[in-house]
């Protein structure tokens, strides 16, 4: 059995798909926020090593001069030699350096030895200066650069580096003192865009700060070595790292490398909500994909489980109106059917079993069609057409069907459409069935009893009245004659006198009879005109035919031999019977009314002659067919149902 679909279910399945879509946004967003990340540090690892480059080259230069000076001052026997061959061996290197400032030499005390750009040197002492203190006190051994300082009477800032001289022996001789202008790193350092936040620096292992970048004078000679940031720039060659700035306690990406043999470490610094606008600008997209995708799939979740409920609503209802609908249609009287659109039956109540003989069972499944009488299929299918189209809601049918015992039975079905309560749409048919033979058969004998005569049985004075207007239509119609015989029993007063009511009633039902017997052809009527009088139609009967089957009758009530007290006519009842004979015309007179006066006249005549006799007359001329019988068509057959004889 296939599973059903709860809202429980569209509730997880769109939760499942929501981890899905939020995983895969996640890391394709940490995808990007990755490679940002990594992008800066290539980029900074790039950086650093081109700034360390650059800023060991220009050093080492120029300690090269320093290097060539330091060795050349502490060359034994220099200072006899003239001041201006000293100088120039002194500084025979130190005239191609890059150095902006003169090159100094500084004796044991601090004094101007010599200097490359005066001749004599001027006259000043350095020995409170750290650059010469550090080698005094024999606390560096090779290059010292000291933090930048102004440059006096250029303007700009030096960055000075000294060296030691010393004798052969080791023994401490004086510094040679340089400086390289800041402004040749500032500029390498300036060329780098490291945006907002984003900083490089130099500084030296001790934690001063050589220069900035973003450039302020205040940030020369800063000691930082206590902040937590310097702290890891000591532990290895090279590196990268996230912390707070000592400076200004800004998050930042740091990625810094020593500067090969000397005591440096530049750093270049990407200030983290830099790099975050960075990868938000490409993350943003997505992530707004994702926002408007969980959207969509919430809204499309939240209808279906509206619908979803509003679907299970209907099914309680449902079932519980479809408990109450099998509870009503299992006890009703009537036979309950459900036919669904295909014209099947779907559902058969458990009367079917009184009404057809047939358990529900052997009904569903099968069309109503299968058992119905064949004479009935058209007015069925007249009625459930319109149903099925749409353009009725309801119809009744009766009709007969076949029983299981092979009785056919007459039904009769209220037939509704039904609505499918989800859709809405036409959804088969419902029909209420019940058994109305018995109904039938009442209705038709009650017709019966309308137009019989109760006395006699034979039909009365109204059905003879339809008959005859119906046969004069038809005779109107067709060219064909009617005739009419207008029967009186003779003299019955004296009858009814002599041997009471009862008797007379006897001899009226026995005429009744012999009339009956006379009018053999279909389509004649016997029927009783009123009292002691009677009427014979005959339709297609011309006056010769009309005056034998009057005189059929006259002999055949004589030939009854009823005793008639009065015995004036042989002692038995005799009739006179008045003939009249017409070919009626739809557009001419005579009418219906004049044939009756026609055979009543000829009736009366015949009583004054003497009555047990007949009297014929014909109405209006015959047309010119009716001459000539053997050219007219055949008599149709069956053109009225004669009056059945009384049970
Ligand atoms: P005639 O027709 O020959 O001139 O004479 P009549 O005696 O038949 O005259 P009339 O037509 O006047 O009499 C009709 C009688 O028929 C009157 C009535 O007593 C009798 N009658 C009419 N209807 C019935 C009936 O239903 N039962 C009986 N027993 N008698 C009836
Ligand atoms: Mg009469
Ligand atoms: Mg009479």
């Amino acid at each position: 059995m296939a599973a059903r679909l709860s809202p429980w279910h569209v509730v997880l399945a769109a939760l499942g798909v929501t981890c899905c879509v939020g995983a895969l946004a996640f890391f394709s967003i940490a995808q990007i926020r990755h490679d940002a990340w990594e992008e800066a540090r290539v980029e900074g690892r790039n950086l650093v090593g081109l700034l360390s480059r650059e800023v060991g080259r220009t050093l080492h230069s120029f300690d090269l001069s320093l290097r060539a000076a330091a060795e050349n001052a502490s060359l034994p026997g220099l200072a006899e030699v003239p001041l201006e061959i000293r100088q120039a061996a002194v500084f025979e290197r130190a005239a191609t350096s890059a150095g902006p400032g003169a090159i100094l030499i500084l004796d044991e005390a601090g004094n101007i030895a010599l200097d490359s750009r005066s001749e004599p040197p001027r006259i000043a002492n350095f020995s409170d200066w750290e650059a010469f203190r550090v080698h005094g006190d024999g606390l560096v051994d090779g290059l010292f650069v000291g933090v930048p300082t102004p440059a006096q009477l250029r303007g700009g800032w030096i960055l000075p580096m000294s060296r030691a001289i010393r004798a052969a022996d080791g023994r401490f001789q004086g510094v040679v003192l340089g400086g390289i202008d800041l402004a040749v790193l500032l500029e390498a350092f300036a060329g780098i865009q490291l945006g907002a936040n984003g900083s490089s620096t130099l500084h030296r292992r001790d934690g001063a700060t050589m220069l900035r970048m973003p450039f302020d004078p205040r940030d020369i000679g800063r000691n930082v070595a206590g902040g937590r940031a310097f702290q890891r720039f000591l532990e290895t060659e090279s590196g990268e790292f996230s912390a707070q700035s000592a400076l200004d306690g800004a998050e930042r990406l740091y990625i810094f490398s020593q500067v090969s043999g000397l005591p440096l470490i530049v750093n270049v610094a990407r200030g983290t909500s830099d790099l975050a606008r960075g990868w938000h600008q490409r993350a943003w997209l997505p992530a707004a994909a994702l926002g408007a995708v969980l959207v969509a799939l919430s809204f499309a979740t939240w209808l279906l489980v509206r619908e979803l409920r509003r679907r299970e609503r209907v099914e309680a209802a449902l079932s519980e109106s479809e408990a109450k609908f099998r509870l009503l249609a299992e006890n009703s009287y009537d036979m309950v059917t459900r036919i669904g659109s295909d014209g099947v039956r779907r559902y058969v109540s458990p009367a079917s079993v009184r009404l057809l003989g047939r358990r529900p069972e052997e009904l569903v499944g099968k069309r109503p069609q299968e058992i119905v009488h064949p004479a009935d299929l058209e007015i069925l299918s007249a009625a459930v057409v319109p149903l099925r189209r749409g353009e009725v809601d309801e119809a009744t049918i009766a009709y007969r069907v076949l029983r299981s015992d092979d009785r056919w039975v007459w039904l009769e079905s209220t037939v509704k459409v039904v609505f499918d309560p989800v859709s809405g749409a036409r959804d088969g048919l419902v029909a209420i069935t019940r058994d109305t033979t018995e109904r039938k058969a009442v209705e038709e004998r009650l017709t019966r009893l309308a137009s019989m005569d109760g006395l006699t049985g034979i039909a009365n004075r109204r059905a003879f009245d339809e008959a005859l207007l119906h046969e004069w239509h038809h005779a109107a119609r067709t060219g064909y004659p009617v005739s009419l015989l207008m029967i009186d029993v003779d003299r019955f007063k004296a009858l009814n006198d002599s041997q009471g009511h009862l008797k007379g009633d006897e001899c009226l039902r026995a005429i009744a009879e012999a009339l009956g017997g006379s009018a053999c052809r279909r389509g004649d009527l016997a029927a009783r005109y009123g009292g002691e009088e009677f009427v014979l139609l005959l339709p297609d009967a011309d006056a010769a035919g009309a005056a034998a089957v009057a005189e059929r009758v006259r002999a055949a009530v004589e030939g009854l031999r009823i005793p008639h007290p009065e015995g004036g006519l042989g002692g038995v009842v005799t009739v006179s019977v008045g003939a009249a004979t017409t070919w009626p015309s739809a557009a001419l007179p005579p009418a219906v009314a004049d044939l009756a006066g026609a055979a009543d006249g000829c009736l009366y005549e015949a009583k004054l002659a003497g009555r047990n006799r007949v009297v014929g007359t014909v109405l209006g001329d015959a047309p010119p067919a009716a001459r000539d019988p053997a050219a007219r068509a055949p008599r149709p057959v069956a053109i009225r149902q004669a009056v059945p004889a009384g049970e």
